[in-house]
């Protein structure tokens, strides 16, 4: 059972951080929704930096789940097994992100919680919450045998027209798209299989953003605003 969704710039896949916190500019809502929206629900979450969203990966439900995945973050060639993946195929589709609590909010369709540094679809079911507790969730001794550190971020560079375009849509809307298109270029979003030198297209809220990457370098060359889409408003 759903207890709200949350809201985020991502309206499709391609594109969104392959972990949370890699892109702390991936600012989100989290729609609490009736009957689990009392502010008594919540009281003492604002001690916390931190929390645990625990959610349904909904738009991967009609793909099933698989017992073997290759992760990304491996290059795509390494089939481990689901269990050792943090892949959205799995057998109940639940993942967990630990995002930055910035704050919370009473809005007309719930109470919002205000996270920074999500990986999640627009829209996404949200089953529980849960504050990260540094003391007992970081693990000093913990260690990744399979990769030992994440790959360096990709250096980006920033066509003037996307400049124009960005500092445009941030006056009339808020939204830190540049620093956002920054952080989830500089990760890399190329499918393993893909990964020369062709242009793809990211959508980041109502935007859709071409870029390629050349020489370790991601260059984000145009940016067009779609106008047949909807796309999350904050406080709607
Ligand atoms: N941090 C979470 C975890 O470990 O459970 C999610 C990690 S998962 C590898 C992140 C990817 O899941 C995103 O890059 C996106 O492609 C995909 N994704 C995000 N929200 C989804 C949703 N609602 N349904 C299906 N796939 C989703």
């Amino acid at each position: 059972m759903a207890i709200g969704r949350i809201r985020t710039p991502f309206a499709e896949k391609f594109g969104i951080p392959r972990q949370a916190g890699l892109a702390p500019a991936a600012i989100g809502e989290v729609v609490l929704t009736p009957p689990f929206d009392r502010d008594e629900m919540v009281k003492g979450l604002t001690k916390f930096s931190h929390i645990w969203l625990i959610f349904v990966f909904d738009q991967a439900i009609s793909e099933g789940w698989r017992p073997q995945v290759r992760p990304p973050r491996l290059g795509g060639q390494e089939k481990v097994g689901v269990f050792a993946s943090r892949s959205p195929h799995r057998p109940n589709h639940l993942g967990m992100s630990v995002v930055r609590l910035l704050g919370l909010s009473r809005q007309s369709g719930g109470l919002v919680l205000h996270v920074a540094g999500i990986d999640l679809l627009d829209g996404t079911p949200l089953l529980d919450i849960k504050p990260y507790l540094p003391a007992a969730d970081s693990v000093a001794e913990a260690v990744d045998n399979f990769l030992a550190a994440p790959p360096p971020p990709l250096a980006v560079t920033v066509h003037p027209q996307v400049e124009r375009f960005c500092r445009q849509y941030q006056e009339e809307s808020g939204r830190a798209l540049r620093q956002l298109l920054v952080e989830c270029l500089a990760c890399d979003p190329r499918p393993a299989s893909q990964r020369d030198e062709r242009e793809f297209g990211m959508r980041l809220w109502d935007v859709n953003i071409r870029f390629r990457v050349r020489d370790g370098q991601a260059e984000a060359f145009t940016c067009e605003k779609l106008s047949d889409c909807s796309v999350y408003q904050s406080g709607s």
